[in-house]
């Protein structure tokens, strides 16, 4: 097993802990992903392009960068409106908070962070679900949030993830996923790890049911979650630009000692070699899956 498994690539500084890692060259790099949430004031810096940005108008693009195309991460209850019709989203299992079974203690005590977290977003864990509609379409839908300890998984977000399945399955409803995430969540040890398996099997579940399922891989989506749900539904899209991986490109090229090709771990790399499907912009996300959702219902009636 990789050593990085429940860490973020090393290009990447951000990760579920929120320390930086990595050397100033890879930081700069990554510099982009330091900051996830948008500073306060009428005008900001675009992140990958630094063009400055009006505020508004980046909110009216949905988030993404008027000038580069660059698209921000996007918060998840942001994207549920973006992408569900309006006031269709009940949510399902809001209810259920992360637990410190390990009594995991690093720089501050696994406990207090998890309070933290909640207070500051609002809610009781990184993975929000339930039911919602897409240009009328019934689904069943799960988005990470990335400003939840870094999207990361931990046993409520593999437990809400088997959950979403279930509910697919039992009220034969297509499954969206939404994915941004840092990986397996490191203070929750193996049982974050466990969590992959867990959630791969109830995805399987679903699909030997003759369900249907679509992953939207967002930026960034790496570590246990890339290796586990994300990538075993029907239909794999990917928001442009996006970063996903497993482990760090610092530790693959000195594992395999091979410098790694241009544009690795990125969106457009992954379609090129067959692990994502489409590539589709946020702006015409609603519309995509609207027409993907017709396909799966006239797949699955066949
Ligand atoms: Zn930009």
């Amino acid at each position: 097993m990789s050593p990085d498994f429940a860490q973020p690539p090393s290009d990447r500084p951000v990760h579920a802990a929120g320390e930086a890692a990595g050397d100033p060259a890879q930081e700069a790099a990554g510099a982009r992903w330091k900051k996830k949430e948008l500073p306060s004031g009428l005008w900001l810096k675009c992140e990958s392009c630094a063009a400055t940005i009006y505020r508004k108008e980046l909110e009216e693009k949905g988030r993404v960068c008027p000038a580069c195309d660059f698209h921000f991460t996007l918060p998840g209850r942001e994207r549920i409106k973006l992408v569900l019709d309006p006031e269709s989203f009940d949510e399902r299992f809001a209810d259920l908070g992360a637990m410190d079974r390990l009594r995991f203690n690093d720089s501050t005590p696994y406990a207090d962070k998890i309070k933290r977290t909640e207070s500051k977003t609002g809610q009781k864990e990184a993975l929000l679900c339930g039911f919602g509609s897409i240009e009328g379409r019934k689904i069943v839908i799960a988005v990470l949030d990335f400003s939840f300890l870094g999207g990361s998984m931990g046993e409520v977000v593999g437990e809400k993830i088997s959950l979403a399945a279930d509910l697919a399955r039992t009220h034969k409803l297509p499954l969206v996923i939404f994915t941004s995430s840092g990986g397996a969540r490191m203070h929750e040890g193996m049982l974050s790890l466990l969590q992959m398996a867990k959630t791969s099997a109830a995805l399987a579940s679903l699909n030997e049911a003759g369900g249907y399922s679509i992953c939207v891989l967002t930026n960034p989506t790496t570590g246990g979650v890339t290796a586990s749900f994300a990538s075993v539904c029907d239909v794999t899209l990917a928001e442009p630009g996006a970063l996903i991986g497993f482990a760090g490109p610092r530790v693959i090229a000195s594992t395999i000692k091979q410098e790694l090709p241009p544009g690795f771990q990125r969106a457009e790399f992954l379609l090129e070699k067959g692990q994502v499907d489409k590539i589709v912009r946020r702006s015409e996300m609603r519309s995509m899956l609207a027409k993907l959702l017709d396909f799966g219902a006239g797949a699955t009636a066949s």
